[in-house]
């Protein structure tokens, strides 16, 4: 979460600061009078009515962005309003209470089962996996037990000075990678981008290993560009690295978006468990998942994939659930939700959901390129997400300079610069999600086509602060 910083005006001015209460507010106190303004950056001295503090709370959110009109996120913002009353019914039940929830244990339990069987676990009832907050707690758990893998095998060595743990991935990777290498002290060992590569190449991820390599990440879907890392290609070149040396790297999958998208549109793409090099692989639940804000899953190949001594049993709460997982207690109305939208959709349902998403990331593309100003650099057709940069001809403006004209009509559409070795390309980037109709689809084209003449006669490109102005850093 941002790390915030106490308040920046001297200590007086901040105890000024109040929240302005309207008279309204004031003539509703069940307590007699008007409510005196609360103050912003400390607690109260006394309690306000429910509806006054209600109030002031709702009316400061109006300014947050419209959910709908945000193309920059993966996350759901949109779910049928059974799914918002199961939440409602389960959002005092804690995850980690097992005893105290066993139907919900259960529901999470089916739904590790459903994922195992829909990602071709050779035997699914050897598979095993969790929920967690969302893909960055999966990937983190991962990550440990791939870490965990290598120590072990490597206990005669590690830890010592020479024997420094990496993990392979392309330099593409969503920042939890970044994370998991920082927390857990390992190597970050990134493949570049070259040339219109975009994501991670398989012979120059082989290369990067090493007998400290714990893993390799393959992801199925670059937040960076919608485009699928080549996970078979992957496999087969450490295949044969571990011919030629007898290394033998795991795979970890990082399907936070496409491995609830590939399976349902693109069955014929081995990415999975079908790969014995695939050790391990996350989702969001949150995103192509279809539930809103908080879940995610984590599944490994079988036990061996998942060192025992990482699993903590407590008995707390009663029983004795095994679990793996950083947090203890977490809400269970997400895990609810998505056994939900399983049980509702089924793969007919999922199916047509994606292709939906697809169809319109495909055809909005399509629209983009034809305005004449645009170069296409993912067309939508593997994620429903697609990015693209201005043409070599365009000068008078960036794609900055568009993300910051397209916030004055409420889209958010993000912009931003590429890696290293691709730091001069900078793009934007449009997440076609399940909600964001045809028909939002056409009225963002029309605000492009208002927009151009009048970008096209700036003198030149004009927003200064390219990461303010988009209010997005990748
Ligand atoms: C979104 C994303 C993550 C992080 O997932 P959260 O569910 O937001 O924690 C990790 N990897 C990839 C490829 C992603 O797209």
């Amino acid at each position: 979460m941002p790390l915030h910083q106490g308040p920046h005006a001297s200590q007086d001015d901040h105890d000024r600061r109040r929240l302005a209460v309207n008279p309204f507010h004031g003539a509703t106190n069940p307590l007699g009078g008007m409510t005196e303004a609360p103050p912003t950056h400390r607690l109260p001295d006394t309690p306000l009515p429910p509806q006054t503090a209600y109030r002031l709370v709702h009316d400061e959110l109006m300014l947050d962005g419209n959910a709908r009109l945000n193309l920059a996120t993966f996350v759901t913002t949109w779910m049928e309003p059974q799914a918002g009353v199961l939440m409602s019914e389960c959002r005092d039940k804690n995850m980690i209470d097992k005893d105290e929830y066993p139907r919900t244990a259960e529901l999470e339990r089916r739904c590790v089962a459903m994922l195992a069987d829909l990602w071709h676990a050779p035997d699914p009832s050897a598979a095993v996996g969790c929920s967690t907050t969302g893909s960055s707690e999966a990937c983190m758990l991962a990550g440990m037990a791939l870490k965990r893998r290598w120590a072990l095998r490597n206990a005669d060595r590690y830890p010592s000075k020479d024997a420094r743990p990496n993990l392979v991935m392309g330099v593409n990777v969503q920042v939890c990678w970044e994370k998991f290498c920082n927390f857990w002290e390992v190597e970050a060992r990134q493949v570049p981008m070259e040339g219109d590569r975009f994501h991670l190449d398989p012979q120059a991820a082989a290369e990067l290993c090493d007998e400290n390599t714990i893993g390799v990440v393959g992801i199925l879907g670059s937040t960076f560009d919608g485009s699928y890392e080549p996970i078979a290609d992957l496999c087969a070149a450490l295949d044969a690295l571990q011919d030629r040396t007898g290394l033998d790297v795991p795979v970890h999958v990082d399907g936070a978006s496409g491995g609830m998208v590939a399976p349902f549109l693109d069955e014929e793409l081995v990415w999975d468990f079908r790969l014995p090099r695939v050790a391990s692989i996350n989702t969001s639940g949150h995103k192509y998942g279809l539930v809103y804000p908080g879940v995610g899953w984590a599944l490994w190949r079988d036990a061996d994939a998942l060192p025992e001594e990482l699993v903590f049993r407590v008995n707390y709460l009663g029983g004795d659930m095994p679990t793996f997982a950083l947090n203890f207690s977490r809400p269970g109305a997400q895990v609810v939700a998505q056994y939900y939208t399983f049980l509702r959709l089924g793969r007919e349902g999922y199916r047509a959901v994606q292709q939906a998403s697809r169809d319109i990331a495909r055809g909005l593309a399509e629209r983009v390129a034809a305005l004449g100003d645009f170069r296409l650099l993912t067309r939508g057709d593997q994620l429903p997400v697609f990015a693209f940069t201005t043409a070599d001809d365009v000068t008078a403006y960036d794609v900055f300079d568009v993300s910051r004209r397209l916030r004055e009509g409420g889209w958010l559409v993000p912009a931003y610069t590429f890696p290293p070795h691709r730091q001069d390309l900078s793009v934007l980037r449009v997440v076609c999600r399940n909600g964001f109709s045809a028909d939002m689809a056409d009225l963002l084209v029309q605000e492009l086509e208002r927009l151009l003449p009048e970008l096209r006669r700036q003198p030149h490109p004009l927003t200064r602060d390219k990461g303010a102005a988009t209010g997005f850093h990748h």
